[in-house]
C-alpha cells in the first residue's frame, strides 16, 4: 500500500496502535508541521467584471500584460516582519503574499467578461492569539483592501468570496496545521531525514506500507517528484528488488534506524 496523504497523519493516525516500533512511533509523533509558526491563508474571489493594474502597467512601460503573471508587491522587510508576527501569534500587517488572476491566462474559468482572483499568503500565524474562526474574515478584508490599491475597481466588482484559513485548509486537505508542504521544509527534513530518520526512501517502518506525497523527499509543491520516486521504489520491490526491498518485505528495517 502506498499512502500519498500526509505522512504524519498516516503514521500517527491511520495506522493501528502498536503498528510502529516504539522508536519510530516517537519519531513520527515529532514530525514537525508547525515549527515555522506560519501556515497558509487563501482568498478566492469571483468578480462581476474584469480588473487590471493600469497604474503599474504605465509605470513599467514595457507592454507586459500584468493580468497574466503572479503579482507580489511586498518588500523584503515586510516579509521579515510577517515571520516575526507569526512567531508572536499576531496577524501580519500587511499579510504578505501574492495575487493571481487565473482568468488572465485562462478566461474560460469565468463567464465571458468576468474574472476570478486569488490571494495566497504562506506567512499567516498557525496559532494566532485570536482564533481563526473569528479572525479569518477580518484578515481577508484587510488583505483585500490592500489588494484594491493595486487592482483597480476590484472591491466594486466582487460578487463572491471564499476565505480559507489554516484551519479550513487543514480540514479540506487533512493536513496538520493546514501545512501545504505536509512536513516543515526545514534543513533537517530533506533527503534521508524526510519525513524522519528511518522513514525516508518511501519505505515506511511497516512492511508493505510505502509513503509518498509532499512529506517525502524532495518535498512539496506541485512537482510530482515524490510520487514518481515512490512509484519506482514500489516497482523495484514488486520485481524482487535488491537488498533493501527484501529487508523491507521481511520487516527488517535495521538499515533505516
Ligand atoms: C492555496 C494553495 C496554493 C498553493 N500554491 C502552490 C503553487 O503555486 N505552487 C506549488 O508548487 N505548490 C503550491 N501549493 C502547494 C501544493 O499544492 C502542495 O504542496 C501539493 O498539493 C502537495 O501534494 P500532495 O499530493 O503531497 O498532497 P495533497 O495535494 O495535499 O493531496 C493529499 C490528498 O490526500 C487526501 N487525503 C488525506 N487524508 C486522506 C485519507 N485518510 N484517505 C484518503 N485520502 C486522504 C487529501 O484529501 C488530498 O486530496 C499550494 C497549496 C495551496 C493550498
Amino acid at each position: 500500500m502506498l499512502a500519498a496523504c500526509n505522512v504524519k497523519s498516516t503514521l500517527t493516525g491511520l495506522l493501528p496502535d502498536g503498528a510502529l516500533p516504539a522508536r519510530a512511533d516517537a519519531r513520527a509523533k515529532r514530525i514537525p508541521t508547525a515549527s515555522t509558526f506560519a501556515s497558509s491563508f487563501k482568498i478566492n474571489v469571483a468578480l462581476g467584471g474584469r480588473v487590471d493594474l493600469p497604474r503599474h502597467r504605465a509605470w513599467r512601460g514595457d507592454g507586459l500584460d500584468l493580468r497574466r503573471p503572479a503579482v507580489c508587491w511586498n518588500s523584503f522587510e515586510e516579509h521579515v516582519a510577517a515571520w516575526d508576527a507569526c512567531a508572536r501569534g499576531v496577524l501580519p500587517n500587511p499579510l504578505t503574499g501574492f495575487s493571481i488572476l487565473p482568468t488572465g491566462v485562462d478566461p474560460s474559468q469565468a463567464p465571458e467578461g468576468q474574472d476570478t482572483f486569488w490571494y495566497w499568503s504562506g506567512i499567516a500565524p498557525v496559532r494566532p492569539h485570536e482564533p481563526w474562526e473569528s479572525l479569518g474574515d477580518r484578515a481577508a478584508q484587510a488583505a483585500m483592501t490592500h489588494v484594491a490599491s493595486f487592482y483597480e475597481g476590484i472591491e466594486e466588482l466582487e460578487v463572491g468570496r471564499q476565505v480559507m484559513t489554516p484551519v479550513d485548509l487543514a480540514e479540506r486537505f487533512r493536513v496538520p496545521h493546514g501545512n501545504v508542504y505536509h512536513v516543515d521544509a526545514g534543513l533537517m527534513r530533506f533527503g534521508p531525514l524526510r519525513p524522519a530518520a528511518g522513514m525516508s526512501g518511501y519505505r515506511s517502518p511497516v512492511p508493505g506500507l510505502y509513503l509518498s506525497g509532499g512529506g517525502t523527499h524532495p518535498s512539496a509543491g506541485i512537482c510530482g517528484i515524490p510520487g514518481q520516486l515512490a512509484a519506482r521504489v514500489v516497482a523495484r520491490d514488486l520485481r524482487g528488488g535488491g537488498l533493501l526491498s527484501r529487508k523491507h518485505r521481511r520487516g527488517d528495517n535495521a538499515w533505516q534506524r
